[in-house]
């Protein structure tokens, strides 16, 4: 990475503290990811945007506000990143990921809480996030208890607005979701300066079905036996795509597939386990369970997850001649997601079973971050349903640290041997 620290002390952070955070990340990414062999040549573009994620993406972000751009930061995928389009600003799904913010973010929030939580808690309060730094404002939504409670001390820090996203999924909660969309409108409008028109709205939608389309055809790749990519590559396109320049990352992804579309025709089977990690999201730079399963040589082929599945299945229609009715559209498409927050949830199961088959699964491993109740609690109608189908399913709940990880993989190698 270049010498960016000029801007970073611009952005106001704590660049001693940043420093640290930035000796570690080479190290593990090294360790994890460099170590791979036979990787796709296409892997070189994701391999530069993570060395890059702290440098050159916040360079452009920079330029971008330069221009009078604004920029926002999201944590939850039920945040339509077509309004952000729509009204010429920057959206960045902030990552929350790693355990080096967990002890800040601890200073203003319970310890017993989830680590995603604490993770952007402390991300702000220490200033070491650059996304973070650069953002105008953070767009919030009523997801779990957790989020929606530390949403009202990050105000202390920062303009936030919170979208209430509705736990059931009646005709009057998509009507509900319509609203909150045109309150999301109006103040994303307020924000930039800019009106949100049919064209603008239309034309958003359709950027963001094209990445879509990309994500889904690198999912439809590794459907393949065996994958011809690694589930530690595939999740870092995930990641990245929360992060990156949209047409930039659509663009790499389809070089990634095309050059994936040439390795399935001359790939042997390997005898690996296929493996469906189920669960909460793995931000950057969370690693840990596709770091230890690949490592006991099984390969992870598809995550129902957040930073999965859940983020590109779906289309919104572009059909409709009014913002209400590309409103309605949108709606009816995020209204798809199978969340945990939601009462009941049956959809998500529908959802990992049909995985299990298109992916020709051999079983299943419920990722849970610790505190999570939603899905905590959600897994024994999973673990039911999928028993009764004979599908094998292991539950790993963790945190961050790397504490727990010899304990995990002990646990996998017994699964991995078991089915
Ligand atoms: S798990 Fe639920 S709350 Fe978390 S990012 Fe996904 S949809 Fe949002
Ligand atoms: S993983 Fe669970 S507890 Fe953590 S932010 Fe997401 S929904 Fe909330």
């Amino acid at each position: 990475m270049g010498d960016y620290r000029e801007m970073w002390s611009k952005l106001q952070m704590d660049l001693e503290k940043h420093d640290i955070l930035c000796e570690a990340l080479p190290q593990a990414f090294g360790d994890i990811y460099l170590t791979q062999e036979n990787r796709p040549e296409a892997m070189n573009y994701f391999n530069y945007a993570l060395a890059e994620v702290h440098g050159a993406r916040i360079q452009e972000l920079q330029e971008e506000k330069e221009k009078g751009k604004k920029v926002v930061g999201t944590f939850c995928v039920f945040v339509p990143d077509e309004v952000i389009l729509a009204t010429g600003a920057v959206g960045v799904g902030l990552c929350s990921g790693s355990q080096f913010w967990i002890e800040d973010g601890e200073k203003v929030l319970p310890r017993n809480l989830c680590p995603l939580v604490k993770a952007f808690m402390g991300a702000k309060v220490s200033r070491t996030c650059p996304y973070f730094q650069s953002c105008d404002m953070i767009i919030g939504e009523t997801t779990c208890d957790g989020k929606k409670k530390a949403y009202e001390i990050l105000e202390d820090y920062m303009p936030v607005h919170v979208m209430e996203l509705p736990q059931m999924k009646r005709k009057k909660n998509y009507e509900e979701w319509q609203d909150e969309i045109k309150l999301f409108i109006k103040k994303m409008e307020e924000l930039t300066g800019n009106e949100v028109t049919v064209e603008k709205l239309r034309k958003s939608i359709d950027l963001c079905n094209r990445k879509r389309r990309a994500l889904k055809r690198l999912y439809d790749l590794r459907k393949h036996t065996p994958s011809p990519i690694s589930g530690l590559d595939a999740l870092l396109v995930s990641q990245v795509a929360f992060l990156d320049d949209i047409e930039r990352f659509i663009e790499k992804t389809n070089e990634l597939c095309d050059e994936l579309e040439e390795r399935v025709k001359n790939l042997k089977a390997n005898g690996k386990k296929r493996i469906v990690v189920t669960g909460t999201p793995m931000a950057v730079p969370n690693w840990k369970l596709h770091s230890i399963v690949e490592g006991l040589d099984a390969e992870i082929v598809v995550e129902e997850t957040c930073t999965g599945t859940r983020y590109f299945e779906n289309k919104v229609s572009t059909e409709g001649e009014t913002i209400e009715d590309l409103v309605k559209n949108l709606a009816d498409r995020y209204m798809k997601i199978n969340c945990a927050c939601f009462t009941p949830n049956d959809g998500r199961i529908d959802d990992v079973i049909r995985l299990v088959e298109e992916y020709k699964a051999d079983g299943v491993i419920n990722y849970n971050l610790s505190f999570c109740h939603t899905y905590a609690i959600e897994y024994e109608k999973l673990e039911k349903a999928l028993k009764e189908k004979n599908i094998p399913v292991l539950n790993v709940e963790t945190d961050y640290s790397e504490e727990d990880a010899g304990q995990i993989k002990t646990r996998v190698e017994a699964f991995l041997e078991m089915i």
